[in-house]
């Protein structure tokens, strides 16, 4: 490992993922890019002009030239348009497919043996469009979602029972969106399933509360959310650099896994130095399993709108 990491996009995920990539000293060096001019200096200037307060190395660097991305271990993709009145999703879909692609084939010519998380939306086209632009083995390329969609769930659940978050742990699969799949039977609290602590009909609150968790958040504050999506970028970081081997739900390549073949799905994944090391399958029931099918569908069409479905 070399301790570069680059962020594309200095945004309000990328600003939040680069100064917890400093304060949790996952790396010596990061490296922010915006296509916006000045945008990444200005973030990377307001984080580093805290450290004599945070008592934090000043490592954060804005990148113009993308040599200094050169051999970074990670390569993190926050940039991305945001839809505006009269968009489509497909016109979301496209605009953001130009962008990803360009930045990911960007840092594979710089960084060409990195292991790149994407964050921008939609997720898991998102994925497959930069696998493709910078020819990213399956192993070396993930999306950020399910942690993030599995610790909303979480928190809504430890809210529920009024105990610690610490005693929740929640499974959510499929796409990042609308069809995504909390499963209840796998998630528990203090190893107990939670379905056993919780009636049917409010479990059932708390599952579409978390499917809508990213747009409660645009309906209360305007603006997507950041500090928890950075908290989950971090986590996978943190998976890779320091060679945890820890599963988490991420987007990966399926080729067959739970009888999906060429889409990125949220599916618990084992990561580590090596990066995607193993995608674990679980036991699903028949109704899960068609759920996830209809999620796999969805980002399918998605790919067909770009000309890049399998
Ligand atoms: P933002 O608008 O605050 O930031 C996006 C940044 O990307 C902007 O600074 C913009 O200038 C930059 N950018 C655009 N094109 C670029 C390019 N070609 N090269 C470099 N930078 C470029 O948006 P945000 O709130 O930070 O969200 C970023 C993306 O992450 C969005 O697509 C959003 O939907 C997505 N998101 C995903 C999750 C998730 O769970 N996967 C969670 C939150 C946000």
């Amino acid at each position: 490992m070399n301790g570069k990491i680059t962020v594309f996009g200095a945004g309000n995920v990328g600003g939040a993922v680069t100064r917890r990539l400093i304060e949790r000293k996952l790396c010596k060096k990061v490296v922010l890019v915006d296509r916006s001019p000045g945008k990444a200096q200005g973030v990377a200037l307001d984080i580093l002009e805290a450290s004599p307060v945070d008592l934090l190395e000043p490592v954060c660097l804005s990148g113009e030239n993308l040599e200094e991305t050169r051999d970074s271990d990670v390569v993190i993709v926050t940039a991305g348009a945001r839809r505006t009145e009269g968009m489509t999703r497909d016109d979301l879909l496209r605009v953001n497919a130009q962008i990803v692609g360009e930045c990911v084939a960007k840092a594979a010519r710089y960084s060409p043996y990195a292991f790149h998380i994407i964050v921008s939306n939609p997720l898991n086209a998102m994925c497959h469009v930069a696998m493709r632009a910078g020819q990213i083995p399956p192993s070396r390329i993930t999306g950020m979602a399910g942690i993030l969609d599995a610790c909303r769930f979480q928190y809504f659940i430890a809210k529920e029972l009024n105990v610690s978050v610490e005693n929740v742990q929640a499974m959510v699969l499929g796409e990042h969106g609308e069809d995504m799949l909390p499963v209840p039977r796998y998630s528990t609290v203090a190893g107990v399933p939670v379905a056993e602590m919780i009636p049917p009909e409010r479990l059932a609150d708390l599952v579409a509360r978390t499917r809508d968790g990213g747009a409660e958040i645009i309906r209360l504050m305007q603006t997507s959310a950041f500090y928890a999506p950075a908290s989950a970028v971090i986590q996978m970081v943190s998976a890779v650099v320091m060679d945890k081997r820890k599963i988490l739900p991420c987007a990966a390549y399926l080729q067959g896994e739970y009888g999906v073949t060429g889409a990125f799905m949220g599916v618990p994944v084992k990561l580590g130095a090596n990066g995607v090391e193993q995608i674990v399958e679980i036991e699903l029931s028949d109704q899960e399993r068609q759920a996830l099918g209809a999620s796999a569908d969805k980002i399918k069409q998605q790919l067909a709108v770009l000309g890049q479905a399998c």
